[in-house]
């Protein structure tokens, strides 16, 4: 499933490829027909929200945003949802995002005589759910959870529901205070808190592997026994690591000088990729993550063999031995002096530019 930095870098796509243009919606498919409410409107802008996107849609582009006549589409992607752009150069410029998915046939049929890709001409393939076309180019949607027409109110019924997103501005700290109090009021495991998206909005089972492990932080303490210290921690390391993601499209978590450290994956995971756009220059996968999908394989750390479990239905992977913090005294023990340092801000994020 996208975590929430995909959902952000979609956002910003829409924005860059369509934002105070006048846009076609249809529903290829047939399955959306509340497209043609907002067909021929002008995309004012989008927001990202954890893993949800709307996209704000008006009559004229003079509209105020809080006006009543304002029209989102919420997406969420779910597990098998994606988003695919084409358009002129310089259009958006990620060509595909959502769940890793193979895309067969589609671009054959654009093609001109020389083989270029002419966008216009792109016919949707029959699972198309939603199709936004403007002056410079298009987005396909296939497979989502939600799409669905929305007003102002309903609108506001999700973000309601929705805990603080890390990748959201929080220049008060308020969305740190939210999830530190919601965590610390529960008997849930942090494990299972930081994939409910009424705690904090975005996580997805990578960033909760990983965010755990940096954390040396035991995925079955409850939320209550955690320091309100350590639950800022957490907080502020996922600003870093999820700022990154939305700035480059991939999700690595591992400290430079541990990349060549047991830099390998597992063989059934080898066909997998994270979401994001084709990169050369990325990060290969088998040095990007600490645990996850690394169960079975020793710990870069401490060579102790990773594990694997299911936690809020989804496989949670830590490393029994770094991962041995399990107590707001533990937390900040001299035993553990390991926690101190995998919070150091900015952890992540001297990578690349
Ligand atoms: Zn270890």
């Amino acid at each position: 499933m996208p975590e929430g930095h995909t959902v952000h870098r979609l956002a910003a796509a829409f924005v860059r490829g369509f934002a105070g243009q006048r846009v076609r919606m249809s529903s290829p498919q047939g399955r959306f027909s509340e497209a043609a409410q907002v067909d021929a409107m002008v995309l004012l802008g989008a927001e990202a929200v954890g893993k949800h996107l709307f996209l704000q849609l008006a009559p004229s582009a003079d509209v105020d945003p809080d006006s009543p006549v304002v029209r989102h589409v919420h997406v969420h992607l779910g597990l098998y949802g994606s988003w695919t752009f084409a358009g002129d150069p310089g259009f958006a410029d990620a060509h595909a995002i959502g769940a890793p998915r193979l895309r067969v046939g589609e671009r054959e049929e654009g093609l001109d005589g020389e083989g270029e890709l002419d966008w216009r001409r792109l016919v949707p393939r029959p699972t198309v759910r939603l199709r936004v076309a403007g002056p410079h180019g298009l987005a396909d949607l296939t497979g989502p959870t939600a799409c669905e027409v929305l007003d102002g109110a309903g609108r506001q019924k999700i973000l309601e529901r929705l805990g603080p997103d890390p990748l959201r501005p929080d220049p008060e700290g308020t969305g740190r205070r939210r999830f530190v109090a919601a965590a610390r009021r529960s008997r849930t495991t942090i494990g299972a808190l930081l994939m409910n998206q009424q705690v904090i909005a975005g996580i997805g089972n990578i960033y909760r592997a990983e965010a755990l492990f940096r954390a040396r932080l035991d995925p079955f303490v409850p939320g209550k026994d955690l320091s309100p210290g350590m639950l800022e921690g957490i907080w502020e390391d996922l600003v870093d690591l999820l700022d990154y993601g939305a700035r480059t499209g991939w999700i690595v978590t591992t400290q430079v000088e541990h990349r060549e450290i047991e830099a390998r994956i597992l063989e059934r995971s080898r066909g997998t990729r994270q979401n994001g756009d084709e990169d050369p220059g990325v990060v290969p996968r088998e040095q990007s993550f600490y645990v996850y999908h690394r169960q079975t394989l020793p710990c870069r750390l401490c060579g102790t063999v990773i594990r694997s479990r299911d936690l809020a239905a989804r496989t949670v992977f830590w490393c029994p031995r770094c991962q041995s913090v399990r107590s707001r005294r533990a937390a900040w023990s001299r035993e553990h002096p390991a926690a101190a340092w995998a919070l150091v801000p900015g952890g992540c994020s001297e990578v690349r530019p």
